[in-house]
Parts: structure tokens; C-alpha cells; sequence
């Protein structure tokens, strides 16, 4: 499966974490993430991860054009909601996007640890194969 990671400044510790908590899954996949994030977590995991623009700098966009292509299974996005981020419209046009293609979406650890555990059980299936014929 194709997984992307995002975490907004103040959530990069919570990724971190929950990224190592994992790591034992997460390795077996294809992973995605922004710059700052992705290169925190491979400096924290050695996790193999594709690093993609910082966000800023249009990694969410980068992300946004896989998730609207489909090739995303799940997006780990750990979003800080009391901060004002200098790249609000591509934050909320990524969010938009997982909902338009029905890609399963964590915005915070509790979710994230729910659907990571899933992961770990191998209860979520590539989507290409559950998702229902529109
Ligand atoms: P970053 O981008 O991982 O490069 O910090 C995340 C974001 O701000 O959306």
C-alpha cells in the first residue's frame, strides 16, 4: 500500500512517535511524506520514506495530485488547527480531496493509531480493490 505523512509543525513530535510505534508495519509499505516531516521520521526510524516538497512549498500539492490520481491508500495528515498556516488552501484542498476520492484519512493520533493498528491487522485493503465501481 501507498501511504503519504504529514504533520504540521507542533504535531512533527506525535509523528514521530507514532511512526516508531508502527515502524514494524509502516516498513512493509510505500511511504510518502512532506519534506520536514519525512526527513524527521527517517532520521527517527530509518524507515525508507520518498520525501516530497515541504509543505509550503507545495509538498500538500504534491500529495493532493497523488491522492486525485488515486494512487494514495492512506494519508496520515496530524494537523494543528490552533496554528494559521502560511498554506491554509492547500491543507484544506487535500482534505477535500481524500474525501472526494474516498481515501482513508487520519487527522490526528487517535485516528491515525486506529487506522495504523488496522494496518498492523491487515484489515485495510488497498483501496483499488475495496473501493466500490462509481
Ligand atoms: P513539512 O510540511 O513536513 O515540510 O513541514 C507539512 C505541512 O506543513 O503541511
Amino acid at each position: 500500500m501507498k501511504i503519504a505523512l504529514i504533520a504540521h509543525d507542533k504535531k512533527k513530535e506525535d509523528m514521530i512517535h507514532i511512526a516508531n510505534l508502527y515502524k514494524n508495519t509502516l516498513k512493509h509499505h510505500e511511504i510518502y511524506a512532506t519534506g520536514t516531516t519525512g526527513a524527521l521520521v527517517i532520521k527517527h526510524t530509518n524507515l525508507a520514506i520518498t520525501c516530497l516538497k515541504s509543505g509550503p512549498l507545495g509538498g500538500d500539492q504534491q500529495i493532493g495530485s497523488m491522492i486525485a490520481d488515486s494512487q494514495l491508500d492512506l494519508v496520515i495528515f496530524l494537523r494543528d488547527p490552533l496554528t494559521s498556516q502560511p498554506h491554509e488552501p492547500d491543507v484544506s484542498a487535500l482534505l477535500r480531496l481524500c474525501d472526494v476520492t474516498n481515501t482513508p484519512l487520519a487527522t490526528n493520533i487517535a485516528s491515525a493509531h486506529i487506522m495504523l493498528t488496522a494496518l498492523s491487522r491487515k484489515e485495510i485493503k488497498c483501496k483499488k480493490i475495496s473501493k466500490k465501481k462509481e
